[in-house]
């Protein structure tokens, strides 16, 4: 207890040198929730409600979405909406339809369920595939000069082996698959999510999830029956729309107009269509939760703008859930000068803080994370889960793929990722207070002081 005392106190006294704002703080958590927790609240039952219906691309509840955040926005002092009235409209191709009727999994002659027992990436090119399975065993051990895999479907365990970024671990059991020449690859993980597998994985393997207790089943060889089939044919132009405001500096303090772009991804997944049922995931920490901190974030800078020496740009990404569409059209017009644009920070699942662990990832992608993320004020004693990638699949890789150095934030992934109970009554308020009150300071290094960002290549 002492040593952490004089611990705390060490580092209460570096950051009162390194930052001119202090957080606030919230360590009253089991008392009357605070001013920002009820905003948070507010922003995130309306978000995932019933009525947005899981915020999907071209649909009522996208536009209410855009329609929400525009209007807090724009009811912010000091915050101005950029691009079309608060609106940056883009177009994508959108992913191929599942049909439940052909997109089918049995063992032993039953049923499987679709979203529940397994789950199938989109992207898969011939979007059609039949085949044997093969056990491959697991991802580290195999040895592909020794098995006989052409045409077959390959039963990968991943889940012993250490813990890989999940674009790394695609890639890692793409690679094996393609040198044995599989038809595709079954992925044994507790999370079936709708895998995003676009620019991952060779679009002519298909991937498959399967639960760990389907897999159990195939390998101790039950006799399986795959057919999935993917809907050919032109791919739909689906519209969305990213929603941009900006905190100006004031006077002359920005003579460079230097930009902060801080990000949320404001759509979810809407409904899984199953053979049974529709169910709908109405994505309250996915990502009703950063867009939540986003605009409590405008509100905290744009309260403190006579502060500012760097503009901020605040965005709401729409289509992350479709392979960071938003992001990555905003990355490429991004309606303030690219070369202006010196960090970004984002927010992707804020809601769901467990044991006071906050997942930061990108800190590989510019000099200066460490000492800066170090010496920020840590008042409630968040342990931090530094992450050095900046392409893992979230908003950020983005902007890093601009050579932007940039940190995305979050609570993690909860049980209920991508999953009809991703719910509101599941939201941790105080946690979400603790991560705003972390990164505020984080943040304020670079839009209130000159703090560089030096970005690294990885
Ligand atoms: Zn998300």
């Amino acid at each position: 207890m002492i040593k952490k005392q004089i611990l705390f106190s060490l580092l209460l006294g570096s950051a009162a040198m390194s930052f001119p704002v202090m957080a606030q703080t919230s360590q009253n958590t089991n008392t009357e929730p605070s001013a920002l927790q009820k905003r948070f609240k507010s922003h995130i039952v309306y978000l995932a409600s019933e009525e947005l219906g899981g915020r999907v691309p071209m649909t009522a509840g996208d536009t209410l979405t855009v329609e929400y955040i525009k209007k807090q926005f724009s009811e912010i002092p000091g915050v101005e909406l950029l691009g079309k009235d608060g609106l940056q409209e883009f177009a994508f191709a959108g992913l191929r339809e599942f049909i439940p009727d052909s997109t089918y999994m049995r063992l032993n002659g039953k049923k499987l369920k679709q979203g529940k027992d397994f789950q199938v990436s989109p992207y898969f090119q011939s979007g059609k595939l039949d085949g044997d399975i093969l056990y491959a065993g697991e991802l580290q051990k195999i040895n592909t000069d020794s098995i006989q895999a052409e045409g077959k479907i390959l039963l990968i365990d991943a889940t012993t082996s250490p813990e890989l970024p999940y674009e790394d671990l695609l890639k890692e059991m793409g690679k094996k698959a393609e040198k044995v020449k599989a038809s595709g690859i079954i992925w044994v993980t507790p999370e079936l999510n709708y895998p995003e597998t676009d620019k991952v994985l060779n679009r002519r393997l298909a991937l498959i999830q399967v639960s760990p207790k389907v897999a159990e089943q195939l390998k101790n060889g039950v006799k399986a029956d795959i057919k999935v089939r993917i809907e050919h044919g032109d791919r739909k132009k689906t519209k969305s729309n990213n929603v941009v405001a900006r905190i100006k500096a004031e006077g002359n303090l920005n003579p460079n107009n230097d930009v902060v772009i801080i990000g949320a991804h404001h759509d979810h997944i809407g409904q899984q269509i199953t053979k049974k049922d529709t169910v709908y995931l109405y994505g309250a920490d996915d990502n009703a939760s950063g867009v939540a901190t986003l605009i409590e974030m405008a509100r905290y800078f744009a309260a403190r703008r006579d502060q500012l020496k760097k503009d901020i740009v605040l965005v709401a990404f729409g289509a992350e859930e479709r392979g960071l569409q938003g992001s990555r059209y905003f990355a490429e017009n991004p309606l303030v000068p690219a070369e202006t644009i010196k960090a970004m920070f984002n927010f992707d699942m804020t809601g769901r803080l467990t044991a006071k662990t906050l997942h930061i990832r990108g800190v590989g992608t510019f000099a200066e994370a460490f000492p800066t993320l170090a010496a920020a004020p840590n008042v409630n004693w968040l342990n931090l889960n530094l992450i050095m990638s900046g392409t893992e699949p979230t908003d950020y890789a983005s902007f890093y793929r601009k050579g932007i150095p940039t940190l995305s934030f979050s609570s993690g992934r909860s049980k209920d990722f991508h999953s009809h109970t991703d719910l509101e009554s599941k939201i941790n308020y105080p946690g979400m207070e603790m991560i705003f009150d972390y990164v505020t300071p984080v943040i304020s290094r670079y839009v209130f002081e000159p703090g560089r960002m030096t970005f690294i290549q990885q």
